[in-house]
């Protein structure tokens, strides 16, 4: 789960990592109230769940109250498009305001798991800023990685050999070797996938500090940070998405127009890039569960169907502990319930009762493509769905 770059800061000041002071506001008046409080120039700063906010005009200095509040007028409410957003953008309903902070250097730390190494790796950046992808496209040799071995922790020699790399001295060294180590404890105590600053800034009088925050939480780890779930913007997540948690349906929506159901992950997986194979892009991930019920799949299929960009429908089911006639009874019911359904379904069935899906299926007087083989049904959708 992605959080706010204020909460992220709010984790920072809790694990004693340096950010600016400031606080959240979700109208122009109260970013002005903020600056007042805080005096002299501040910064205002969209906050959505993407970043490059900075480029895309969602980061803008202020040097005073008046104009904070100008900045907050611009900022609350626009559609922010950024390199991470897609063309629609992200509404914008909070900023925060902070105090700005006079940059000597922009420097970039993260941590996040190495799935290659089964580790947590630490990556620095002495060319922190907002165009580090272009460095590590670029430059790659300029980006500093260190591996944390799980049953040591990370070892101060590391922090300290991180913040060399950074061409770190005095006041701004102690700082970083600080930040290494918090955003190490913060990651790990907080259960986190994603821990960055950038910038992680050296300050004109030599001291250094975040002044950008992104942290990522892990949602299965969630049982052990209750008060995780205070954290959550529902108004930033795919709606959709949001409702297939609610039935216990992993959903992930995706560019494509074949609507994917599948169940078990595996198999859902492959049916995506078999639908790639063929020519065309999946619209989703959906796992209906190795239990799904008639019920479950009738939720899944109209969450699919909600989607404009489906074409047609693939269900692609191995009838393990799920038996297949429960699922085409499912389908069966959800389509009756939703009206008209004016995409092409292909259902292909193997398993548990298999034989006795497809016949609950022809019996049921609806337009269903019954296919036999994997590849064949992938084919199928992908040839209804025109290709992309
Ligand atoms: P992002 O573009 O979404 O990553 O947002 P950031 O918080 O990283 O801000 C983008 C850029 O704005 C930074 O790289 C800085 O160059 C600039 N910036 C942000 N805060 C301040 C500030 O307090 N003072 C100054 N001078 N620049 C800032
Ligand atoms: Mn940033």
């Amino acid at each position: 789960m992605k959080i706010h770059e204020y909460q992220a800061k709010e984790l920072f000041r809790r694990y004693g990592i340096p950010v600016p002071a400031g606080g959240v506001a979700s109208t122009p008046e109260e970013a002005r109230a903020i600056a007042e409080r805080i005096g002299g120039k501040v910064v205002v700063k969209a906050q959505i769940h993407a970043g490059g906010r900075g480029k895309g005009g969602g980061v803008k200095l202020a040097n005073g109250p008046g104009e904070a509040e100008t900045a907050a007028r611009a900022i609350i409410g626009m559609s922010l498009v950024t390199h991470q957003t897609g063309p629609g953008g992200k509404r914008v309903h909070k900023v925060l305001v902070e105090e700005a902070s006079p940059i000597a250097r922009e420097l970039y730390i993260a941590i996040v798991l190495d799935r290659e190494t089964s580790r947590l790796v630490i990556i620095a950046s002495s060319a922190g800023g907002m165009d580090i992808e272009k460095v590590a496209a670029e430059t790659p040799d300029r980006i500093f990685k260190t591996w944390v071995d799980p049953a040591l922790g990370l070892m101060p020699f590391q922090a300290r050999r991180v913040c060399f790399k950074l061409g770190l001295s005095g006041q701004a060294f102690k700082d970083g070797v600080d930040a290494v180590t918090n955003l190490y404890r913060l990651f790990e105590g907080e259960d986190a996938t994603l821990a960055e600053i950038n910038p992680f800034i050296v300050r004109t009088d030599g001291g250094a500090m975040a002044i950008d925050a992104k942290v990522n939480l892990d949602d299965d780890a969630g049982f052990r940070h209750p008060e995780h779930a205070a954290l959550r913007d529902l108004t930033e997540e795919e709606p959709l998405e949001t409702e297939a948690k609610r039935y216990g349906l992993n959903y992930i929506k995706l560019g494509g127009s074949v609507g994917c159901m599948v169940n078990g992950a595996g198999l859902a997986m492959a049916t995506m890039d078999l639908i790639k194979l063929c020519g065309a892009e999946p619209a989703n991930f959906l796992d209906v569960g190795g239990g799904a019920s008639a019920e479950g799949v009738e939720n899944a299929f109209r969450i699919l169907m909600a989607d404009q960009n489906v074409r047609c429908v693939l269900i692609n089911i191995f009838g393990g502990i799920v038996r297949c006639d429960r699922v085409a009874q499912g389908v069966v019911e959800a389509v009756m319930n939703l009206g008209e359904v004016d995409v092409p379904i292909v259902v292909r069935l193997e398993g548990t009762n298999a034989a006795e899906g497809m016949r609950i299926l022809k019996g049921s007087g609806l337009d269903f493509h019954a296919v036999v083989g994997f590849h064949e049904a992938a084919q199928k959708a992908a040839d209804l769905a025109g290709g992309d």
